[in-house]
């Protein structure tokens, strides 16, 4: 896996050495990278993100895309039509799950798009929301509202092929 990894890491135009101070785009308050330190962080006052539909089985076949920046894929309604999403916490709307893709690095450096505390990670998992407010994506794009992305964190372990075998057979016998 790692050499697969490394092989997409080669395909990248940018990486995130430099936090993207190197890189050539217009800047802002709310440009990525972002550098989360908990000393700066406030409590927050708002309610809970809620999910909706997670944990229901997608539909299938699901297909992953290599782009040759990034491992994609968009997010099929679940086996009963219904559409994962996110909602709650300072959200005006629903937020419908549309689209994943990972941010990583190579064996040498940590591809994390943002870091926690100077601490950058292996990888990063985005999932992709547009607000249920646009029914056309182009729509979304252009409003401050139109998307909402959630980031997951990833350290990459070993693990056995039994593990992987037993995760196999939880993820795939939908009667356990
Ligand atoms: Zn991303």
């Amino acid at each position: 896996m790692n050499g697969v990894l490394g092989n997409f890491a080669r395909l990248s135009h940018f990486n995130y050495d430099q936090n993207g101070k190197d890189w050539n785009v217009n800047t802002g308050r709310q440009q990525s990278p972002v550098a989360l330190t908990t000393a700066k962080a406030v409590k927050s006052t708002a309610s809970e993100l809620i999910f909706i539909n997670y944990n229901k089985a997608l539909s299938r076949p699901l297909k992953l895309t290599n782009n040759g920046h990034t491992l994609k894929m968009s997010i099929p309604c679940a086996e009963d039509c219904s559409q994962p999403a996110v909602c709650g916490c300072k959200l005006k709307s629903i937020y419908k799950a549309v689209q994943l893709h990972f941010h990583w690095g190579s064996p040498e450096k940590k591809g994390s798009e943002h870091s926690i505390n100077c601490t950058r990670y292996d990888a990063e998992l985005h999932i992709i929301h547009q607000n249920i407010a646009y029914a056309l994506k182009e729509n979304a794009l252009c409003s401050w509202d139109g998307f909402v992305v959630l980031a997951i964190m990833v350290n990459i372990v070993e693990v056995s092929l039994s593990s992987i075998y037993i995760f196999m057979t939880l993820t795939t016998n939908r009667s356990l």
